[in-house]
């Protein structure tokens, strides 16, 4: 028996409709395996500011700390959307971020057979995706100094700053490879070393971090290009590594593949121990979908999809993350379907009956 303690962070809108489902799944798992997660859960987010007047308490970090892992639902909503309000909802996420740690995105990718015709792509392109893209998410384009914007005589002008440093690239690299080899053993460094500085600074050192890893491909890709790639052939990829701001957009790109957002997990990692376990934040990469809340319809696999990440990648447990992932993928092959996974004219379930589907399947 192996015991746990977990942060949940539930959010707003659909945020703790998603996670109520992601519980039970882990409650499921608790009993079959005989584990245990400590869990404490706590407002972040529009509830946060509602009832504190800020997005994330600092006794709120502080329990994250001392957590193995934590699971956010989603933040924010119209209530809390002015751009120009002193505290908003997704200082929550980006202050657990800072405050933990977490440098490395993951995001997989996965098009299941059963829902080809979810993605806005033709089924034959989509066919066999499994991909999963590693993006770095604390340094780069929106964390460098000097960024501000002034007026001059010929007018207003701004600058942001792309900054890397040789530590930032190598342990994030570091992660890509060593997941790698747990997959098809190919990393793809998505770059623009044709323009940019940073980027050559990135090519270098990932290709003296690849010699650490022989086993393991590594190609280089031009942003543009890997953009192209994404929609002509999603199913070649592997592992994509890239900094923040590429993969902030090419992680959107690749989540259409796949169809609605509502079945894609991902994990944010900071440094690992020797066993590749190490603190972790696991949440859907949805938003708060106002527009759905309180009606049950929402989708709870990318939370549930999440929590078998954090098994997976905080508690060390893949055997369970795989029953996990396997009994998402049972329902899927069954039929059954929220809402937005739905063909048309296909019967649908509801939030519960979904996460009922799913912790039944573990069960049996
Ligand atoms: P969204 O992801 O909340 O919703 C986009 C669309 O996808 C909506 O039509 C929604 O109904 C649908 N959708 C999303 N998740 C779904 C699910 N699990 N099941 C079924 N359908 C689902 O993005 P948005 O509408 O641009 O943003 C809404 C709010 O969420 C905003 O306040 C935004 O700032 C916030 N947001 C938060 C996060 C986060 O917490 N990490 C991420 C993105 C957006």
């Amino acid at each position: 028996m192996a015991r746990f303690r977990i942060s949940v962070l539930p959010g707003d809108g659909i945020g703790p409709e998603v996670t109520r489902e992601a519980l039970r799944v882990l409650d499921a798992v608790a009993e079959r395996w005989s584990h245990r997660f400590d869990r404490e859960e706590d407002l972040v987010g529009g509830a946060a500011i509602d009832r504190y007047g800020t997005a994330l308490r600092q006794e709120t970090l502080e329990r994250a700390r001392k957590a193995d892992a934590v699971l956010f639902g989603a933040v924010g909503g119209p209530k809390w959307d002015d751009p120009r309000a002193p505290v908003r909802p997704e200082q929550a996420l980006l202050g657990l971020r800072k405050g933990l740690g977490l440098f490395a995105n993951l995001r997989p990718v996965r098009a299941h057979d059963e829902l080809l015709d979810a993605s806005p792509l033709r089924a034959e392109v989509v066919r066999g995706t499994d991909m999963l893209v590693v993006r770095e998410l604390t340094g780069g384009l929106y964390f460098g100094r000097p960024q501000r914007r002034w007026r001059s005589a010929v007018g207003r002008q701004a600058v942001d700053t792309m900054r890397y440093s040789e530590p930032e690239i190598l342990r994030v690299a570091q992660v890509a490879f060593e997941l790698a080899r747990g997959r098809r053993k190919r990393v793809t460094h998505v770059h623009k070393a044709n323009i940019l500085d940073t980027s050559r600074l990135w090519r270098e050192v990932v290709e003296e971090v690849a010699r650490g890893y022989p086993d393991v491909e590594l190609d280089h890709l031009l942003v543009d290009a890997c953009a192209m790639h994404l929609v002509r052939r999603p199913a070649s990829f592997d592992v994509i590594l890239t900094e923040n701001m590429f993969g902030d957009i090419l992680t959107d790109e690749a989540s259409m593949v796949a169809g609605s957002m509502g079945m894609l997990p991902s994990a944010s990692l900071g440094r690992r121990r020797s066993d590749g376990t190490g603190r972790g934040l696991y949440e859907p990469i949805h938003g708060s979908a106002p527009d759905i809340t309180g009606k049950s319809i929402a989708n709870p696999l990318a939370m549930i999809l999440s929590t078998a990440l954090m098994l997976r990648y905080s508690c060390g447990l893949p055997r369970e993350a795989e029953a996990v992932e396997a009994a998402v993928d049972s329902v899927i092959a069954r039929g059954l379907r929220t809402p937005d996974i739905a063909a048309p004219g296909q019967r649908s379930v509801s939030t519960p009956e979904m996460g009922d589907a799913v912790v039944a399947t573990l069960r049996s």
